[in-house]
């Protein structure tokens, strides 16, 4: 843990800085920011603070081979000393590991992940067998990120969904993996805020003169509706074109032969056609279709017959006993409908496609596996609905984990190690995780009034006000109607209920899947919707398909399970400013994170017990020249490093089973500079 190894002259781990303050902290985290250390550890915690450029000299192969076998404190922190960290625990224990990385959008969290995946490829052997395991692992990526991936306003690579990555070893060689995929923000595919980008393969589909021509698309932006701001469709960071033959060849590689993706390709660009078609009211209740030549584009690319796609798009049908009966559907209606049709179209292709991934990669074939987790940050919108309310709850149980676990994980060590401690107090979450998902709580509520058709975002809304008493929910003075208060740990965010309903039905009417399901010719759509409720209903299943609501609460959960049965690592990534720039650090960015990533308590909790813990053995060897007299030969360590602490001044220190703990940082920087002065 070296102390004058830094260039900022700020210590490498926190536990050695002089305060705990939310703003030393920050004053520390700046000060190595602008001396180009991005990461900082607690502990064995690692915090990033995003750069915004790349550092040279900080990754690659040589970077990686010189943390390779090495411990956490031996060298400067870096994403590659937790990977190491995490397969070197793998090797020895043959434990399963996972790496958390959490953080707002925007704070690097993907970058770190990616960095964590190339430390734990580069450990494989040469074989041509496993080469080909770690492409296939690899080239996931870009594929995903195609598809799930859009350019916010606070991040041109925005990851809209969540994702859990793991990859199975055998005899510490990748043999396969599987992934997990949370919530797609299907949303997207409709609308966007204004400087937003819909997800990135429409634009790079776009970007390709030959698929334009054979899906009669136009090469500008502001010919698609679902483009809801054209202007924001060319970034600066972005190449499409390149990232299109990127993802091509990705899909190549996984297996996807040339048919596949046709079909796939011909499906996006049904979505953009269907976002083309607009309705014109007949009457009250009826429309009509305004623009045929859309439909016609859509329908012949779903390989569906043109007048069965506009009458499922303007008609719904609906089943009172054995009778149906079919009814039209108003110019907004139609417009509803042809809305759920491209999300579903969208998510199911994006479901499909993480499908065939983990065909490629799945294997029977491993011992045990590290996970990584890089999952959508919390979330404060302009308007915050359902979706952020998932997310919000998601980021709610992630930190009940680490607090659970570094509380519970530092316990247990003291009382392995037979060390007396005093448990020290924390922010308690529970209660906002129970508001969300105990039975009564907002996500049973929206459920329940899911299921009555006259239920409206107002009735959700008296039924929040009515059932819930909490201190963490509130509707504060002045707000809009359906607006409420959930003081999250993070900060406390203003709910909108418009729209909760819909989005945890995720309706969409049966007449559309029919069509696609039983007559297009794109092998692909059909497929979408094989397991859909509807195409089911035919066959006289009477089961209520599950709300968005309950499927979300039960991935959550089963998440939280995975995680909690491997040994846990942490990255915790930290935006310096809102404007993506270089070398600017804003404090007051920084200090709200800080405080909402609990690294003050962290500290507090790594301090309160003792700051820094080793094995005799490791202590011994490392130290004992630092202290004049102590250098000669004691083959007993613990009996040497009771030595080198006495002559070397520590006073408070705990001898435990195996190591030594020691309770001030300071003493030890102190025999860390005696020894360095001795080298
Ligand atoms: P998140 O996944 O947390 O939303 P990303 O990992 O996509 O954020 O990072 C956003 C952007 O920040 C990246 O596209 C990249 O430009 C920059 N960035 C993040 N981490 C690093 C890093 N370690 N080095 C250089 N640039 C980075
Ligand atoms: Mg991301």
């Amino acid at each position: 843990m070296s102390y004058r190894g830094a260039k900022s002259g700020v210590v490498n781990d926190l536990v050695l800085l002089d305060g705990s303050g939310e703003q030393e902290i920050v004053e520390a985290l700046a000060a190595r920011h602008r001396a180009d250390e991005i990461y900082t550890y607690i502990g064995e915690v690692l915090l990033v603070v995003n750069p915004y450029r790349l550092i040279s000299g900080l990754y690659g192969s040589s970077k990686i081979r010189s943390y390779v076998s090495k411990k956490l404190y031996e060298r400067p922190p870096h994403v590659y000393g937790i990977a190491e960290m995490a397969y070197r625990s793998m090797m020895l224990n043959t434990s399963n590991e996972c790496v958390i990385i959490t953080g707002e959008s925007g704070a690097g969290k993907t970058e770190a992940s990616k960095t964590v995946m190339e430390y734990v490829a580069a450990m494989a052997s040469k074989s041509k067998q496993v080469q080909h395991i770690k492409d296939e692992l690899l080239q996931t990526n870009p594929l995903l990120e195609a598809f799930g991936n859009a350019k916010t306003r606070r991040n041109d690579n925005s990851s809209r969904f969540g994702k859990y990555f793991a990859i199975n070893f055998l005899y510490g060689d990748p043999s396969g993996g599987s992934i997990s995929t949370y919530l797609l923000e299907k949303t997207r595919v409709t609308h966007q805020q204004e400087g937003e980008r819909n997800f990135h393969i429409f634009y790079q589909l776009l970007s390709d003169s030959r698929r334009r021509g054979d899906f009669k698309l136009s090469g500008s932006p502001g010919d698609y509706n679902f483009f809801g701001d054209p202007g924001a469709a060319k970034v600066r960071s972005i190449d499409d074109a390149r990232d299109f033959s990127e993802t091509t060849r990705a899909m190549d590689f996984i297996g996807m032969g040339g048919d596949e993706q046709n079909a796939i390709f011909a499906i996006l660009a049904a979505i953009l056609h269907l976002g083309n078609v607009e309705f014109e009211s007949r009457g009250r209740d009826a429309s009509d279709i305004v623009n045929a030549r859309a439909v016609s584009e859509a329908a012949s690319l779903l390989g569906v017959n043109e007048r069965d796609l506009s009458t499922a798009l303007t008609h719904r049908t609906v089943k009172s006993g054995t009778e149906s009966v079919r009814t039209s559907l108003s110019a907004e209606k139609a417009a509803f409908a042809r809305d759920s049709l491209a999300k579903s179209l969208y998510g199911r292709l994006f479901d499909h496609i993480v499908a065939r991934c983990n065909e490629t990669i799945h294997t029977e074939q491993f011992s045990t596996c590290i996970g990584v987790l890089d999952i959508y940050g919390f979330e404060i919108l302009g308007v915050n609905g359902f979706e952020q309310l998932c997310i919000n709850y998601t980021n709610e149980k992630l930190h009940a984990l680490f607090i659970e676990l570094t509380l519970k994980g530092e316990q247990a060590e003291y009382k392995r190690e037979n060390i007396s401690w005093v448990p020290v107090e924390f922010f308690d979450n529970t209660p906002i995780v129970e508001l969300v998902d105990r039975r009564g709580g907002l996500f049973s509520l929206i459920d329940e009034q899911s299921i009555f058709p006259q239920a409206t975002d107002a009735t959700l809304f008296q039924k929040f006000q009515s059932n819930i008493r909490a201190r963490e929910l509130s509707v504060p003075r002045g707000a809009a109607p359906g607006e409420f208060e959930i003081r999250h740990y993070a900060g406390t965010v203003l709910y909108n209920t418009e729209g909760m309903l819909e989005a945890n039905k995720d309706t969409l009417f049966p007449d559309l899947v029919l069509v696609v399901y039983h007559t297009a010719r794109n092998p692909i759509a059909k497929d979408l919707f094989a397991d859909h409720p509807a195409v089911d209903a035919g066959r006289k299943t009477n089961k209520r398909p599950p709300t968005t609501c309950m499927q979300y609460k039960k991935s959550v959960a089963d998440l939280m399970d995975t995680l909690r049965s491997n040994n846990q690592h942490y990255i915790r990534c930290i935006k310096p400013n809102e404007s993506k720039r270089a070398g600017m650090f804003e404090g007051d960015m920084v200090i709200t994170q800080v405080r909402y990533l609990g690294i003050a308590e962290n500290l507090i909790v790594r301090r309160a017990g003792y700051a820094f813990r080793m094995t005799y053995d490791e202590f011994a060897a490392k130290f004992k020249c630092a202290v004049a007299g102590t250098d000669r030969w004691e083959p007993n360590t613990r009996k040497a490093t009771e030595d080198i602490l006495r002559k070397g001044g520590v006073k408070h220190y705990e001898l435990g089973r195996t190591k030594v703990f020691i309770k001030d940082a300071k003493d030890l920087l102190r025999i860390e500079d005696a020894r360095r002065n001795f080298l």
